[in-house]
């Protein structure tokens, strides 16, 4: 249990305005659901994160890390212990040769604004990622990807705290385990830190014309006006699940106020006042739909929290 002094510790590292105790996790994630964590910190530095961390190694509080909330489900019960919102957002530019450049960007800057930066250099080989609404953090742990292009395709290092040991280390982009929406860091316990891309000089025009136009597919094709957390489930191997959930004729099913979106059946939306607990059961019964019709296991891509 936490403790006033232990509060004041905290407190005196990230500032007042970055702790929050009893934290509604709702206003942390794109799903608009749950519960409270115990104790919420926004840390901007490596420095106050590794205070943090040292006032917690005699309070050993459980760590949860989360980036911008766009593909976490928290639980209606909430999350115990500390949750870390590491928002640090600097970039910095290396030379490779005249073309080529190693941008590293911290885990707490959104793709949009490194894809903004990448755009002002005419930098090119992010575009995919410009509309991904998370941070390089998240996307580095999903090994984010759209429209052909992938986290893995471009990330050349990536720098981590390991919440074990509180060393920091660094891992080759080849090292990191990538593959389909999954990282090495899905079974450790780290704060990615930041990661450093390679990306050539390109066309600003065309650059900026591919990333409006992966937006405008985007809008065109997902459900922007209610809450959600991407597409809920993975890729199917050998088949594409939305599409076997429409052909179930589950687009629109409701379960309390999370329904199936009837604008793209990957994706489940809160219609308003859904509780984790509808979403969660919504998942199962879409999960159990597609394996009695098709005999298909589907596996979530949310990461189900608390
Ligand atoms: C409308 C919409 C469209 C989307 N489209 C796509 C898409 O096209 N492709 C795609 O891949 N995804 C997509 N997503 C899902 C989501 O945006 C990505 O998975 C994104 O990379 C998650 O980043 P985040 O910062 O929001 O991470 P969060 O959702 O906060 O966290 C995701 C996971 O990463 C971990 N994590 C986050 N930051 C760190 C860190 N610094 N250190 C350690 N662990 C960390 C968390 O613990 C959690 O397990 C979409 C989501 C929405 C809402």
């Amino acid at each position: 249990m936490l403790n006033k002094a232990d509060l004041v510790r905290f407190s005196k590292i990230v500032g007042e305005d970055n702790l929050k105790t009893d934290e509604p996790m709702s206003k942390h994630s794109s799903f608009r659901v749950g519960g409270p964590a115990e104790l919420y910190l926004e840390v901007d530095s490596v420095e106050k994160l590794k205070a943090i961390l040292d006032v917690n190694k005699e309070l050993k509080l459980p760590i949860t890390v989360i980036g911008n909330g766009t593909n976490i489900l928290v639980k209606d019960n909430g999350i115990k212990g500390i949750v870390i919102k590491y928002v640090a957002k600097g970039i910095a530019k290396a030379t490779l040769d005249n073309d080529t450049f190693a941008i590293t960007a911290d885990a707490g800057l959104p793709n949009a604004a490194l894809a903004n930066e990448l755009l002002k250099d005419s930098l090119t080989g992010f575009e995919f990622a410009a509309s991904i609404p998370g941070t390089i953090g998240g996307a580095i742990y999903m090994n984010a990807g759209a429209f052909g292009g992938e986290m893995e395709n471009i990330v050349s290092e990536v720098t981590f705290l390991d919440l074990d040991d509180l060393a920091i280390y660094k891992s080759d982009g080849d090292d990191c385990d990538f593959g389909y929406r999954h990282s090495k860091f899905e079974n450790m316990n780290t704060v990615i830190l930041s990661a450093t891309m390679v990306f050539n000089k390109g066309n600003k025009e065309e650059i900026k014309r591919t990333m409006d136009a992966y937006l405008q597919k985007r809008l065109e094709t997902q459900p922007y006006d209610k809450p959600n957390a991407g597409s809920t489930f993975k890729r199917g191997d050998g088949f594409i699940t939305a599409m076997l959930i429409d052909e179930a004729g589950l687009k629109g099913y409701t379960i309390g106020g999370a329904q199936v979106s009837e604008k793209h059946a990957g994706f489940i939306v809160n219609t308003g006042n859904a509780t984790a607990k509808d979403i969660l059961d919504l998942i199962k019964y879409v999960q159990k739909t597609i394996m009695e019709k098709y005999g298909k296991a589907i596996e979530p891509e949310v990461r189900i929290l608390g």
